[in-house]
């Protein structure tokens, strides 16, 4: 037991304890199960060595406990967008309607604000975090008191310099490919200034996979699905399999201010993804562990994200994607003040359903 809030299980599960059961995050896959009627006292007694396949076995004997019953007032997850910058130019991203110029200088502050809202864990993503020369510092705030997940685009420098720490810390790293093939990635995911669709992106993003995985650092590769990658999909696959993947998170388009002109144009509906990913399972599935985002957004998620700016603001997303600033002193939110803006239950099916979806048979 690291604390009173938090047990873990061989740095694989976070469990935290809630009013009427608890919360277990599968750190590897970035899935959260909820668990009601059961206490930290419980797992204790019946995985004495808080081993891995003891606590499997656990989650199998007790699969009539998994609800989405329990009751939570603290967040699941933070999103703290570390880096206002980044030297990608995709054509849908949401950055810009949520950062601020400039990158939070007290970041101890800040870390401290988010350890004391004890979230189950925190995604460290920007812009482009790596380029915030601080997330080596901010990972060490975290370590052994929070799980980190670091949303990349694979690119930078500083993402293969801190892979040692990424292991020690056993953050997962998220990268963001939308196709192996470059013109693909290019014309979706431009560096910026540099338009060519011939540019070796890919060698970048490679060499980053390869250290991470040599590392043996958990990762996940995401996917943004559009018209313009859809016929592309299963070569991806294929490139994801030889370069040694194994989780990949495929997501819809979201209708950015960026992306406004063109989305109806090149978006593809949650039907159609759903169609797609079960093509891929059947043709990839033992190979490859490929999950689709459920359709959250049709359902209410007003109030459901926290984020924080570069500057060290805490948000939330209100109607439209319209943010809303929490607390007295932005940097610092109390658990009180956060339960008045944000809605816990709508959060907790949103990290949960994003994850537990699986493809609808076909009629
Ligand atoms: S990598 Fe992320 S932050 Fe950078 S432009 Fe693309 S979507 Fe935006």
């Amino acid at each position: 037991m690291e604390n009173e809030n938090r047990l873990v299980i061989e740095r694989s599960y976070a469990i935290r304890p809630e009013s009427n059961g608890m919360t277990v995050y599968d750190k590897k896959k970035h899935k959260f199960f909820f668990l009601e009627g059961l206490t930290a006292e419980d797992v204790h007694r019946e995985v004495p060595a808080l081993d891995c396949a003891g606590f499997t076995a656990f989650m199998k004997a007790h699969e009539d406990c998994m609800t989405l019953n329990t009751r939570t007032d603290r967040p699941l997850y933070i999103g703290w967008q570390l880096s206002a910058e980044c030297n990608l130019d995709c054509i849908y991203c949401f950055a810009d309607t949520t950062l601020h110029q400039g990158n939070t200088t007290d970041i101890a502050d800040v870390a401290k604000s988010i350890l004391a809202l004890e979230p189950v864990c925190v995604g460290l993503s920007g812009g482009e975090p790596t380029l915030n020369r601080k997330l080596p510092e901010i990972m060490e705030l975290f370590k052994g008191r929070v799980d980190c997940i670091l949303n990349t685009n694979g690119t930078t420098p500083l993402l293969q310099h801190i892979v040692p720490q990424l292991k020690e810390t056993g953050t997962l790293v998220r990268i963001s490919i939308d196709s192996t093939s470059n013109s693909v990635q290019n014309a979706l995911r431009p560096v910026k200034g540099n338009r060519s669709l011939d540019f070796d992106q890919m060698r970048l993003i490679r060499k980053s996979v390869e250290m991470l995985l040599d590392a043996d650092v958990p990762l996940e590769i995401h996917t943004v699905v559009s018209t313009r990658n859809l016929n592309n999909l299963e070569q991806t696959a294929e490139d994801l399999i030889a370069m040694g993947v194994r989780r990949w998170h495929l997501y819809r388009m979201d209708p950015s201010p960026k992306c406004a002109d063109i989305y109806e144009s090149i978006r593809v509906d949650h039907k159609e993804i759903a169609v797609c990913h079960r093509k891929l399972l059947e043709k990839y599935g033992s190979k490859l562990d490929i999950t689709a985002a459920a359709d959250v957004r049709t359902g209410n998620r007003e109030r459901a994200i926290l984020l924080i700016d570069s500057n060290g603001r805490f948000m939330v997303k209100g109607k439209n994607q319209a943010v809303i600033y929490v607390g007295r002193d932005p940097k610092a939110p109390t658990k009180e003040e956060l339960g008045e803006v944000m809605d816990f239950e709508v959060h907790k099916r949103c990290y949960y359903m994003n994850y537990a979806y699986q493809a609808p048979a076909e009629k």
